[in-house]
């Protein structure tokens, strides 16, 4: 906190949108339970937003075009707020009363933020504000103490560049070999050209649009029997998981998501959401089901579901300890789903299709190029160009989704490196614990998970001690 100061240049942070949108949306309690707490935060909104404006000392021209577009939108937060009152039959009128003054008195001082941040802040960042870049040193603070790992971020960046290499050279084998069957007589380009035409051919095996979201229902059965049949993991039948569709407070930031119960909820159900493909244009809704094609729309229902994010969360919230499940460790959690999506082929989900592998190198190698990305663009001083024609040509991205990735290396630090850091660490502890003999994956799953969502580097402590 007093190193990094982000509050002095983040105006982002400053945002009550989604804390209000929980609260508003907790379907566990009756809306007028809802809206009491809610009355209470309403008071303290405009000294918040004051204390925030003058906190903001070098703000960067990215964070804060960010906090103009997210604190217009937590705008129609307030007005749910407001529509929710004429529902909320058992509210004393008082508290009504008191709402509709208090939201009154906070849009006033949120349109005082925004119009702030765009009259003011937005001209000074433009000319000296701090550069969105961290820096080496800051970065690897940063690094040290959001990972925990024993890698540095210059350590983990090393080992992205020498995987990106060994899953381009597997690529290339497969490319060989599937060429004629997808290409027939064509000849084949040189080196990696060749791979992003087979992929772009093969992607286009995928679901129609209407059926995304049926798509994935019927997956989870099958992902399921896999992991019993092969013995990878006990998932309790008690703890079922829910696919729905995303509910339309939470749409429009990532396809797929999951939505686990707290430590205060244990016997809450888990919620795979899944957006389905309306609100696309045709171009669009194609273009997204290209990317999520028939092999990479089961990769990521290995990573979000079973026995990926899911079935992990199951396990970290029968930890006792509270502080885990609260300030649960990204690498361990985004690394174990990572590391799925890799046990469930090398154990024969998908036949051991070459198909099926080639894909599942280029999902892999998104997480490797996150890695390389977030340390070059904060370590380093990697420009826009190159970063999108790395995320193009060696990621084999499209260029919608190469352009989102670099806005999200310029406005977040650190995250990114979470995937294959995480990955890197439990992979290495596996075949580590292979070695020593008495080696058996369903147990080493279990015991694994059995830590909670703590740090790999503890986790691989606690399981090599003698
Ligand atoms: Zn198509
Ligand atoms: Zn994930």
């Amino acid at each position: 906190i007093d190193t990094l100061r982000e509050y002095e240049w983040n105006p982002a942070m400053y945002n009550l949108g989604e804390h209000l949108d929980q609260l508003l949306n907790n379907k566990e309690l009756p809306l007028s339970k809802r809206l009491e707490p809610i009355a209470a935060k309403l008071k303290h909104i405009p000294q918040y937003y004051a204390t925030g404006l003058a906190n903001l000392k070098k703000p960067t021209k990215e964070h804060t075009e960010l906090a103009i577009q997210q604190v217009k939108g937590s705008l129609a937060v307030f007005q749910m707020i407001e529509d929710s009152l004429k529902k909320a039959v058992s509210v004393s009128p008082d508290v009504a009363e008191e709402i509709r003054n208090g939201l009154k008195e906070c849009r006033g001082e949120v349109n005082h933020y925004i119009k702030q941040l765009e009259t003011v802040v937005l001209p000074k960042a433009k000319t000296e504000g701090r550069s969105f870049r961290l820096g080496k040193e800051l970065h690897a603070q940063k690094f040290a103490y959001d990972i925990v790992s024993d890698y540095t971020a210059e350590g983990i960046y090393q080992e992205a560049l020498k995987h990106k290499a060994y899953l381009h050279g597997e690529m290339l084998k497969l490319t060989d070999q599937l060429w004629s069957k997808y290409m027939g007589n064509k000849p084949k380009p040189e080196g990696l050209k060749a791979v992003k035409e087979l992929i772009t051919k093969i992607s286009e095996k995928h679901v129609k649009r209407d059926e995304f979201v049926s798509a994935i229902k019927a997956q989870i059965p099958e992902l399921t029997r896999f992991v019993e049949e092969k013995k990878l993991l006990y998932l309790d039948p008690k703890k079922p998981l829910v696919v729905r569709e995303t509910p339309l407070y939470m749409r429009g930031v990532a396809g797929a998501s999951i939505s686990s119960p707290g430590p205060y909820e244990k016997n809450g159900n888990t919620y795979y959401n899944v957006t389905p493909l309306d609100d696309m244009t045709p171009e669009q809704a194609e273009s997204y089901l290209r990317e999520y094609n028939h092999y990479i729309l089961q990769i990521l229902n290995i990573h979000e579901a079973i026995p990926g994010h899911y079935a992990q969360l199951v396990y970290s919230n029968q930890s006792p300890s509270l502080i885990k499940s609260i300030f649960g460790n990204g690498a361990m959690i985004e690394g174990w789903a990572v590391y799925t999506e890799r046990m469930m082929l090398e154990e024969g989900y998908g036949n051991h299709e070459p198909e099926m592998w080639l894909m599942y190198y280029k999902w892999n190698l998104r997480a490797t190029l996150n890695t390389i990305l977030d340390y070059s663009v904060h370590a380093g001083n990697l420009s826009e160009t190159d970063a999108l024609r790395m995320l193009m040509e060696e990621g084999f991205q499209e260029e919608a989704e190469a352009k989102g990735k670099w806005r999200r290396a310029t406005l977040t630090q650190v995250q990114l490196c979470s995937y294959f850091t995480g990955f890197k660490e439990i992979y290495n502890l596996r075949e580590e614990l292979k070695k020593k003999g008495n080696f058996n994956l369903k147990n080493f799953h279990e015991t694994f998970l059995s830590y909670g969502s703590s740090p790999v580097k503890y986790i691989r402590l606690l399981m090599t001690k003698q």
